[in-house]
């Protein structure tokens, strides 16, 4: 067993999962569940690919635990909290929890590399001395020292989302949400920011990644759930293709 599996055993009585969903249906239309009775845990340190085709449900639940929309029914739990018992005040405190990241990067166009992660900070009125320390650090670990300075639309690709990546990231939170992150980017990009991925889950982020990417999937044999028209059909360690049976 490997070292942190071994310590996850062992602290599983004690630290509860940072994410728990149990029995939760979401319907959006009356009688089209978009996710039905879906159960899961997902302990702290994890790093988990969400799978399934499109329309399974993997952005609802995204957008649950985020509680940018309610559940029909059944309980949510992030960071211990229980969702459908947050007040609108604790809301913001709540997504200050979880970093995300989008297909399409949503990064500011009229404001520079800096400036996109800094906004981060800065709506949670970080103090300035803690904003010129940090943003250059969380830049400097997606490789981009040298792109202070430049707007969006002078990155490629790639860059973008590592823009994106370090504004999920600079205000430390305990999980990190990515919605398709490479569905936009060429392979060598993909496998970029997939590294990343695992090295912001190394230092002791949890990481859930929705993706399509089966090449991917396939070759981190990380844990793999995968979604069939909102149901939970399989929940185990390993690759793409043998997710399904
Ligand atoms: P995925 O991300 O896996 O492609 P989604 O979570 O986006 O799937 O969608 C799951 C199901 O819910 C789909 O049938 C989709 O059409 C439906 N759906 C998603 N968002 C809405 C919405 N805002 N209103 C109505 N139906 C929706
Ligand atoms: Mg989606």
């Amino acid at each position: 067993m490997a070292k942190f599996d071994l310590y996850r055993e062992l602290t599983r009585d004690i630290e509860p999962p940072v994410i728990s969903l149990e029995n939760v249906t979401k319907d959006y239309v009356d009688g089209l569940h978009a996710l039905k009775n879906l159960s899961l845990q997902i302990d702290k340190g994890e790093f988990v690919f969400i799978v399934g085709s499109s329309g399974s449900g993997k952005s609802t639940l995204i957008k649950l635990l985020l509680k940018e929309i309610n559940p029909s029914s059944g309980k949510i739990m992030v960071n211990g909290k229980t969702l459908s018992r947050l007040r609108e005040s604790s809301i913001c405190k709540h997504r200050r929890g979880i970093g995300v990241v989008f297909q399409d990067f949503r990064l500011l166009q009229d404001r520079t590399v800096y400036e996109n992660v800094a906004f981060a900070q800065r709506v949670i009125e970080t103090p300035a001395y803690k904003i010129s320390r940090e943003v250059p650090r969380i830049l400097s670990v997606m490789g981009l020292s040298e792109k202070l300075d430049r707007y969006p639309s002078e990155l490629s690709g790639g860059e973008q989302q590592r823009v994106a990546l370090a504004r999920a990231l600079v205000n430390n939170p305990v999980i990190l949400l990515a919605d398709e992150p490479t569905g936009n980017l060429d392979p060598k990009n993909s496998w970029e920011i997939m590294r990343l991925l695992e090295e912001v889950n190394r230092r002791g982020t949890t990481v859930v990644v929705v993706t399509h990417n089966r090449e991917i999937v396939d070759a981190m044999q990380k844990r793999v759930i995968t979604l069939n028209k909102g149901v939970l059909i399989s929940d185990k360690k390993g690759g793409y293709s043998n997710a399904k049976n």
